[in-house]
This record gives structure tokens, sequence and C-alpha cells, in this order.
């Protein structure tokens, strides 16, 4: 047995293919300055014909099946077309004398890798999507022909170095049983999309022991292959596809079921984004609508500061994607491990207790306000609510709405539409937040705890931190105990209590919120059935009791013992 991480769940039986591809390497040509022009119409050339080979792509999905797919299709024609891109090109070309394709190059690998260098893993993974663009415009300037995984003989499990996310959605998926790859992150665009096309799939595998018509098994949940296994496991492996799959279709009839338990508590399923068009995921998903809009995306992608008509643009498609759904918009939450090359942000020791999301933006009420103004005027279109994130004072949550006023008179002012009765909540991710719940829960909508912050500030363990990773569990007892102050001081002012962490993602997890009275679970859209089926399934009398039996223990141990020997989230 080996092991990489599991991406994307599902078990497959087949014969391995081995994938190589000719690496696209830059010519290192030299031009001269009498051919800056040519070079650059050169370029123009290659993009034109690299959005039309995405568009043809685009054109074969079937956007109501594979909506992921289509998405970061668009997001790949919207890069390719991306004017900084072509300025940086441009650049290359007129002042360095590099040819088109290596100008291409060292333009995507530098815009690749100031994404590489955030700390953020879903940012980071953002990088892959540049190079595989770039990649694309130069490989059609240097004629190299891409394998074409689009139509394969028969059914095979790819064993890849790497895959792009351009050739992971060209793969023909009745063939493909499921794909292994050496590089690749959970958080990169391939996996994801290995996800939505339900196609098993691991990242971070060896992959050398395999060579082309050996037979393999592959596990995407544990991550588990086999390279030429015996008849047991072969007989062990089949049994359990069989069980896999027979429970996927289960989960899928539940997507226009409520999640409701048996004895009749309901709560909502509601998904996290980070860009407009995945609000195109709550209705496939089966979700309520958009629990956390993470806007970092906007301002990440862009040279300057966005302005209030890209934002209104953006937060307005969110909102009609949601058709009408719950969609709340995050304001600003930069700094700490993402920041913005534009923007004056000192060098911090210790960024993640420093200058970051609402301390930024009180401190730049002209960005704050942009931004504000940008979701109210969008709030004419949908159902939007604002959330400001890491708020530890009530000071903070008292300037912010301040400054929200100020717009909406500024907006009433200019008879602008709006809707003057937006819901206004706040994250509650800061320690001192929550021990203060019942302070804050007086000024605000309505809470959303963000455990993956909240975690590492009550046990002062670094998110990013591997060395300490075993200490970072939200079922230490003291982040439980806060948890329940939230969920307990919310619910005594009348305000509804959600949790946009990822520990909302996690069943067991979600049983024991349950218990605690969580009204709202905001998780990832291919983690909705995972949660909605584990709620369907438990009475929430037995969920009371599990987190009351719980609350009575003393580790973190101890209490994923008990979950896991008393919850069925199969
Ligand atoms: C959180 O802290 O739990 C959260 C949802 O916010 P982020 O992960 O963006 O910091
Ligand atoms: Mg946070």
């Amino acid at each position: 047995m080996e092991k990489g991480i599991g991406v994307s769940k599902g078990i497959e039986l087949g014969r391995a293919l081995v994938y190589q591809t000719k690496p696209i390497k830059p010519e290192e040509r030299i031009i001269t300055t009498n051919d800056v022009k040519k070079e650059k119409k050169r370029v123009d050339e290659a993009i034109t014909a690299a959005v039309a080979e995405l568009e043809q792509m685009l054109d074969k999905i079937d956007r109501a099946v594979n909506p992921t797919s289509a998405d970061l299709l668009e997001i790949h024609i919207e890069l390719s077309r991306d004017p900084l891109f072509l300025e940086k090109i441009y650049h290359y070309i007129e002042f360095s004398l590099n040819s088109a394709p290596d100008a291409v190059l060292r333009a995507s690998g530098e815009m690749a890798a100031s994404f590489e260098a955030l700390e953020d893993k879903y940012y980071a993974a953002r990088s892959g999507d540049i190079r595989d663009i770039g990649n694309r415009i130069a490989g059609i300037l240097l004629g190299v022909r891409r394998v074409n995984l689009s139509s394969l003989p028969g059914d095979v499990i790819i064993f890849a170095n790497d895959l792009t996310p351009s050739e992971t959605i060209a793969m023909d998926r009745k063939h493909v049983l499921g794909f292994l790859t050496r590089i690749g992150s959970p958080t990169s665009h391939t996996a994801i999309l290995a996800k939505s096309m339900e196609i098993p799939a691991i990242v971070g595998a060896v992959c050398g022991s395999v060579s082309d018509g050996d037979f393999v098994i592959i596990d995407g949940s544990s991550g588990e292959y086999f390279v030429n296994p015996d008849e047991e496991l072969i007989q062990k492996y089949t049994r359990k596809r069989l069980a896999f799959r027979e429970n996927l279709a289960r989960l899928k009839k539940l997507r226009n079921l409520p999640a409701v338990t048996p004895d009749g508590r309901k709560v909502e399923i509601v998904i996290n984004i980070a860009q407009p068009l995945e609000a195109n995921k709550i209705e496939p998903a089966g979700a309520q609508g958009v629990g956390l809009f993470r806007t970092e995306f906007l301002y990440m992608n862009s040279t300057s500061a966005p302005d209030e008509e890209s934002q209104f643009e953006a937060y307005r498609e969110a909102a009609m994607r949601a058709n009408g759904k719950p969609v709340i918009i995050r304001t600003l939450d930069i700094g700490g491990d993402k920041r913005l090359s534009y923007l004056a942000m000192p060098k911090e020791e210790n960024p993640f207790l420093g200058y970051r999301a609402i301390r930024f933006c009180l401190d730049n009420p002209e960005i704050f306000k942009t931004q504000l103004r940008a979701i109210l005027r969008a709030s004419a279109y949908g159902d939007l609510r604002i959330m400001f994130p890491m708020i530890c004072a009530m000071s903070e949550l008292r300037r912010a709405k301040q400054l929200l006023q100020e717009c909406k008179t500024e907006l009433t002012t200019e008879g602008q539409d709006y809707n003057n009765h937006i819901k206004t909540g706040m994250m509650v991710e800061i320690p001192s937040a929550a021990a203060a719940a019942d302070v804050f829960a007086g000024e605000a909508d309505f809470f959303s705890i963000g455990t993956n912050d909240l975690c590492q500030y009550t046990l002062a363990v670094d998110r990013m931190n591997q060395k300490i990773a075993n200490l970072y569990t939200p079922f230490n007892p003291g982040v439980l105990r806060l948890l329940r102050n939230i969920v307990t001081e919310g619910h005594r002012a009348g305000i509804p209590v959600g949790m946009c962490g990822e520990m909302a993602s996690d069943p067991m997890a979600a049983v024991l919120l349950l218990g605690m009275g969580l009204d709202e679970f905001s998780v990832s859209a291919s983690n909705v059935p995972y949660v909605k089926d584990v709620i369907r399934k438990t009475a929430f009398s037995r969920a009371k009791e599990l987190y009351e039996h719980v609350m009575t223990l003393s580790s973190s141990i101890e209490i994923k013992k008990y979950l896991e020997e008393n919850i069925n989230a199969n």
C-alpha cells in the first residue's frame, strides 16, 4: 500500500495510464527592437487562439451538470484577457527583448509566484491556474501540441506528475476512473474540479512504481493506493466501491430535502464562497444560501483597490446568482497572511495579531466605505447581508456600523436604491468577543463563528504551523466552552448563530454543534450532503445528550473518541 493525500472521495479499480506531458520550456531567444511589434502581434493572436480553445471547451460543458468546470473555464478566459497580464507580457517584449513565448512564460510565472508567496492556501493554489494559462498561450506560440486526455480508448486510472485544471476539465469522464498526481494540494483547482466531477483523486502520491497497464486500486478518501494488488484486496475494494456508490446515490437524493432532524429541529446549511460565480453552487449542492463570501479575492486579483463600481458588479452578481437566497458578505479581511502589494501595509512581528481585517478597514475609511457602498447598492438586487470580521472590541463594531450608516445617508442623498434594513452581523473569532458574546449580541443582527481563527487565538496555536498542528483542535474543552457561550448568549438576545469556520464541515462536529443549538452551518459546497445527512439522521434530543456528555469530558482526545464511538457519520 502507498499513500498520498485523498482530495476527491471514491474508490476505483482499473488499469493505470502513465500520463507524461512535454514541459513547455522558454526558448531563451532575444529579439531585436525591430521585432517588438511583430512579437506583440504574435502574443495577441496566441491569446485569441487560447480563448477560442477555452470557449470551445466551455461549449461542450453542460453547466447544470458541471458548474464548477464551467465557472473555472470562465475564469481562465477572463485571466487570459486580463489587461494587467498583457501589459506585463508587452513589458518583457519591449524592455527585456524577450520573444513572445518567453515573455508569456515570464509574466505568468511572475504572477503565479506572487500568488504562491501567500500563505493562505486558497490564494496560493490559484497560481496553478495562472501557470496553466501561460503554458497554454506559450504552447500555441511554440507549436507544442498538448496530449489529449479527452478521448481515451478504454477505462484508465491516470498517474501523472501534475495535471493542470484545464487538463482535468478536458478529461474523458467516461473513461477516466480516477487520477493520482505527484504534485498538487487539496485546495488546488485540479482537486476542486475532481471533487465536482466526482472523479476519485489523490495528490502528493509517489507514482514512481507504476507502469502503463498495471492493475491499480485507488481510494480517494484515505489517499491509499495499491499497485498490482492480490486477489483478496481486489475483492475487498470491489465491495468497498459498491458501498461507496450506494452511499453516494443516497446522499444525492438529499439535495432537495431540508436539513431537519428526525424529531423536527430545522437548521440552515449554507456555503462558503470566494467569488461571485460560486454562488451558482448553492442549488446543486442542496444549500440554502451563502454563509460566507470571502471578499479578499476581489482585492487580490487586482493591481489597485477595486473601485465601487467593480465591487458593486461583483456583489450584485452574487446576489443574482443566489436567486433570492441570502448571501452573507464579509467585509475585507486583509492582513495576517494576506497582503496587498498596492497598499502600504507595514511588515509586522506578529501579523496574525496585527493590522488586519476590521482594524485595517477602520483605519482606512475610504477603502472601507467604498466596499460598504458597493454592498449596499447591490443589496437592492437580492438578500445580501453584511458581516464584519475580527471584531475584538465593542468600539470596532460601533464604528463599523456608524460608517455603514454614513454610507446609507450618502446613498439616500444621491437617490440610490439599497436595502435600508440590511442585516448586519459579526464574526466571532476572537476570544474576547466570544467571552463577551452577551455584550455583542445586543448590537449585532447575527453571529457567525470563525473557528479557524477562534481556535488559533484561544489555543495560542498558529493555524499555519505544522509543528504544533496536533494542538489545533476545536474539540479542546476551552474552545467548546467559548462556543457554548456564543450560542447561549446569541439565543438569549434572540439572534441566530451560525458557524463558517471549518469545524462546521466535519460531520462529527456537526452533531455536537447541533446539540449545542447552532442554527446555521456554513460549509464548502462539496461538504453540504455529508453535513445534511448526519443532521437528518440524528435526533435533536440525541445530539443534545451527546453534547451534554461531551461538556463533562476533560480532553479533546476523550471527546473525539466518545463522538467517534457514538455517531454514525457515514
Ligand atoms: C475563520 O476564521 O474561521 C474564518 C471563517 O475566516 P478565515 O478562515 O477567512 O480567517
Ligand atoms: Mg477568520
